[in-house]
């Protein structure tokens, strides 16, 4: 691989990057030297939810391994095909919290803006795979959420949110700060992406200049699940933004057949660390359709979070949540 700095004075061009991304499976599988039946791979799954993995993400995966960790967290298996009562398309209710369309709030103090259904990544176990995107908030909804938002002085923070609100540009997300920096209530900036991961060249200079350029400190909370997605590239870009003043934080999704041992959830914590990464919250699995083969029993997983916090500081034991639909919080498992 060649080594590369996503804040070199030319970066890779990350759009072109993303345009390049796997969109087929079969191909994906070719070039990890897999067979795609014997591999698992369920063409009716993809049909249900869009195959696309980018190719930085690819390269940490391991050829010739069906198992690999980073592989089945993006391959549209059979067990996506089943229908498991219990599971449905909207399991915390993301129905109720809208306030007009394309913002969201559940939680005292914070509203959520779903800024575009895009991502570079899609997660087989992703709890908005069923989400109906088309009340994203997009540019022309926006000034209408703005407006809600300057209205309720209860509101302190604006999460950006989506699908993955990186996937816009630079422009767009700074023109989109300083709108939100203007409004005097509001005094924290957070964002939900998995782009910094799984293509760590979308985290350009203009990017870092976007988040840190108004007064509000800015929080960016990150989506990893397994140490192998960590590599230099990765740490690189959390890095630049460390020093720029952002804070970085993790949620992790409990996987089964992925990262549902504790050995593994450890060096997660520690690798994060390296990368100046907190970790925020371990989520038990919200039980969206076709997601049921991801889900770890509620024993299995007590048990390997008392492991965690038998064996790590506690500023690397993330909370451990599960969302109820209709809660004031997320709610602590253990
Ligand atoms: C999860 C979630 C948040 C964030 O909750 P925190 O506990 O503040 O991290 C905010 N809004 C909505 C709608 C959420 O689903
Ligand atoms: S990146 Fe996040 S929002 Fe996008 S598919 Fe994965 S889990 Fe879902």
């Amino acid at each position: 691989m060649i080594a590369r700095s996503p804040l070199n004075a030319e970066p890779l061009n990350w759009s072109d990057e993303l345009s390049r991304a796997y969109t087929s499976p079969v191909e994906l599988l070719r070039d990890l030297g897999l067979d795609p039946a014997s591999a698992g791979f369920a063409p009716p799954a993809a049909r249900l939810f869009h195959f696309r993995v980018p190719r930085p993400f690819v390269n940490r995966m391991q050829r010739c391994n069906p198992r690999d960790p980073l592989l089945l967290q993006v391959l549209p298996r059979e067990g996506e095909l089943v229908n498991v009562p219990g599971f449905g398309s909207d399991p915390v209710a993301d129905d109720l919290a809208v306030r007009v369309p394309g913002l969201l709030q559940k939680y005292h103090g914070r509203a959520l803006l779903i800024l575009t259904g895009g991502c570079a990544v899609h997660c087989r176990y992703c709890f908005r795979r069923e989400y109906p995107y088309q009340g994203a908030v997009g540019s022309d909804k926006l000034t209408a959420a703005i407006e809600v938002i300057a209205h309720d002085t209860s509101l302190a923070e604006v999460i950006l949110s989506g699908g993955d609100p990186l996937t816009l540009r630079d422009a767009a997300l700074a023109q989109l700060i300083n709108r939100l920096a203007a409004i005097p209530h509001v005094r924290r900036l957070r964002v939900h992406t998995r782009l910094p991961v799984v293509l760590p060249s979308r985290v350009t200079s203009p990017l870092v200049a976007a988040l840190t350029g108004t007064r509000l400190p800015a929080v960016m909370v990150v989506h990893v699940n397994h140490p192998h997605e960590i590599d230099r590239d990765v740490r690189a870009a959390c890095l630049a933004l460390r020093d720029a003043g952002v804070a970085l934080l993790n949620q992790t999704v409990l996987l089964r057949g992925i990262n549902d041992c504790a050995e593994t959830l450890i060096a997660l914590s520690e690798k994060m660390f390296e990368a100046r990464i907190l970790p925020y919250y371990l989520h038990q699995l919200d039980r969206v359709t076709g997601a049921s083969h991801f889900e770890v029993d509620d024993v299995s997983a007590r048990n390997l979070y008392t492991e965690m916090r038998r064996r790590l500081p506690g500023y690397l034991v993330p909370r451990f949540v599960r969302e109820i639909a209709g809660a004031e919080s997320k709610t602590p498992f253990l």
